[in-house]
């Protein structure tokens, strides 16, 4: 599509309508947490997006969905909490070439040389959760990246994340709360004999139930949550995204300690096999791997666009039936 777009002007009628098209399914999706099209219907326009405003960059504006983290978060009911740093998206990739190209530009960029700490990308929604003196005082939704939604009551219903970290320490930090397959399975085989709709996917019904403004009905939903990242490491005396990790287990955070190390890129490849592989038996869901460049300080010398981060990309499994045939067994049982 995009090779047969030479001039201007044809560019900016199909960018036009790609945003809108790309807008309405953001807010069906971060809004109303209810999908109209697949994922990679939606990835596929925000691609063809991505490549005209590469192609035409001087009809790219800050309102494009390019430039914006998430959706507006103007209708949602709830209480706003501005983030004192903005909460970023990632970046993807959906080739092993395309991650091949993202280390090579990414160590080039870089001042020392790269060891990644490689992640499974777990479906569910970004989260902040704010610790005074080792108490938690604030949890907030990601939002639009800037603003998020407060959902402290909600979150304090989720067994998984403490109350109190077993230090005193101030720090925020974020990560994911999702929604563990059994527990989606039994939601909405409950939800379509109370001839309710449905959630499409585990992130979708994790998002719902996390934006309530009645928190028991959160807690009767069994969420859960990973915590992977702070900006205030310096709290943590860590150096590394590896480190911060352990350290976030030793805090009482839930931790997914499945991440593994590499010190070179050529290793990408065995272990997304590997992850890719435990996919379908994992308890949650997860959409990917996502890849980090494991030292903090070569992260701040790479630095973040105004919507992800330069030192950090999510390489996107393709999308399977595997996971709707796992649920479906459950769904029998
Ligand atoms: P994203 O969900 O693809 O990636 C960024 C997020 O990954 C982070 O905000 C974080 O919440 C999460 N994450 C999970 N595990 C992580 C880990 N270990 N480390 C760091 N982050 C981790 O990005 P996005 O901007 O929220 O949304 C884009 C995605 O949403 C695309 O996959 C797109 O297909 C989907 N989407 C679909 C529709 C639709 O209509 N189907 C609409 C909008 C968006």
């Amino acid at each position: 599509e995009i090779e047969a777009i030479l001039d201007e002007a044809t560019a900016q009628k199909r960018i036009a309508e790609l945003r809108s098209q790309i807008k309405q399914w953001g807010q069906e999706y971060y809004e109303n947490d209810a999908p109209t099209v697949e994922d990679f219907t939606y990835d596929a326009a925000y691609a063809t997006l991505v490549s005209l405003e590469e192609r035409f960059p001087q009809l790219i504006t800050k309102d494009s969905p390019t430039q914006q983290v998430g959706s507006s978060i103007q209708k949602s009911a709830l209480p706003k909490v501005e983030h004192p740093l903005p909460m970023l998206s990632l970046g993807d990739v959906f080739s092993m070439e395309q991650l091949t190209e993202w280390a090579q530009r990414t160590e080039k960029n870089a001042t020392a040389t790269l060891a990644y700490n490689l992640e499974l990308k777990i479906d569910g929604l970004a989260i902040a959760l704010d610790y005074q003196d080792g108490k938690l005082v604030q949890a907030s939704t990601r939002g639009n990246g800037i603003i998020g939604e407060d959902v402290t009551a909600n979150i304090l219903t989720i067994d998984a994340i403490p109350t109190e970290l077993t230090e005193p320490v101030t720090i925020e930090v974020r990560g994911e709360v999702y929604m563990p397959k059994a527990a989606f399975a039994n939601l909405n085989k409950q939800r379509e004999a109370a001839g309710l709709a449905t959630f499409a996917n585990p992130r979708n019904a994790a998002a719902g139930s996390l934006r309530q403004l009645d928190a028991s009905v959160t807690k009767a939903r069994q969420l859960s949550a990973f915590i992977y990242y702070t900006d205030q490491a310096d709290v943590l005396g860590v150096s590394t995204q590896s480190e911060a990790l352990t350290r976030f287990a030793a805090l009482g955070l839930p931790v997914n300690l499945t991440n593994q190390v590499v010190t070179d890129a050529a290793q990408f490849a065995a272990v997304i096999d590997d992850f890719s592989q435990q996919r379908e038996t994992l308890p949650y869901g997860i959409d990917g791997v996502v890849i980090k460049v494991n030292a903090l300080a070569q992260q701040n010398t790479l630095g973040n666009t105004v919507k992800v981060p330069r030192w950090a990309i999510a390489y996107k499994f393709p999308p399977e039936e595997a996971i709707t045939q796992v649920l479906d067994v459950e769904w029998t049982v």
